[in-house]
């Protein structure tokens, strides 16, 4: 498939047209950033490493039964997808307490979180990307009733499949954001799900696996990447 222009270039991945206005070319960039883009590294490997990761997940999920807009990779860095229309919305899953959780409410880090948070956030760097519920949703026309239920019922479904897939690598699934998309009348989860937007701890020793060693600066981002990867079984080229 023929890239044709770049539609988007964003922080960390740019997407390109192709000859089929319904797909789309996803290249993973080693561009890593964090605090709304504030601090913007490159890091070798990288835009690999999560091309890779990514496909793995998204083949899971698919086989697991959600739909997702993932179809091939098609070369290290860069993988077909679906072109969706995007929602503007970040949904955030918390099976322990981490992050801005923490920072919002002066809990624990770690303490277990039963049910899951389920939190909604605004897609919107300048504004630090706030977070918002359902009445902003619907108020705003951000999406539908419908489509709030299935995005939370998607999310959901998400967090069963991969915190035993996690689990099976002594890896414990703390927390990950996902986007989803409309496309020919359904949603699809969207995006990428890697270590850039989701947090991973050593089940033993709570070592942070995840996007957490680049904001903290603790060192060997990608090698935890790639060690992620290897225990949940990816194969990377
Ligand atoms: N996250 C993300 N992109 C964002 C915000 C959050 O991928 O723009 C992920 C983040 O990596 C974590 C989860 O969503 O796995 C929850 O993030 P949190 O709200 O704790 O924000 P942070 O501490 O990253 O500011």
């Amino acid at each position: 498939m023929n890239k044709t222009g770049v539609l988007y270039a964003g922080k960390a991945k740019t997407v390109h047209t192709t000859e089929d206005p319904e797909l789309l070319v996803l290249e993973f960039r080693n561009d890593t950033s964090a605090f709304d883009g504030e601090k913007i590294e490159q890091l070798e490997r990288k835009g690999q490493v999560n091309n890779e990761f990514n496909a793995f997940i998204m083949q899971a999920l698919q086989q697991a039964g959600i739909n997702t807009h993932f179809v091939k990779a098609l070369s290290p860095t860069e993988s077909l997808v679906r072109n969706m229309k995007m929602i503007p919305v970040e949904c955030v899953v918390r099976n322990r307490a981490a992050g801005s959780l923490v920072r919002r409410l002066g809990v624990a880090e770690g303490e277990i979180l039963d049910p899951p948070v389920f939190e909604f956030f605004l897609k919107d760097d300048a504004r630090h990307d706030p977070m918002i519920n359902e009445s902003h949703i619907a108020t705003f026309g951000w999406a539908t009733a419908a489509e709030v239920t299935r995005m939370k019922e998607l999310t959901l479904a998400v967090n069963a499949v991969l915190k035993k897939l996690f689990a099976d690598g002594g890896l414990l699934l703390v927390d990950y954001k996902l986007e989803f998309g409309r496309f020919n009348g359904e949603i699809l989860l969207g995006d990428e799900f890697s270590p850039d937007g989701c947090r991973l701890w050593d089940a033993q020793t709570l070592e942070k696996m995840d996007k957490d060693r680049f904001r903290q600066d603790l060192g060997h981002v990608i090698e935890s990447y790639e060690e992620v990867g290897r225990r949940i079984g990816v194969q990377f080229s």
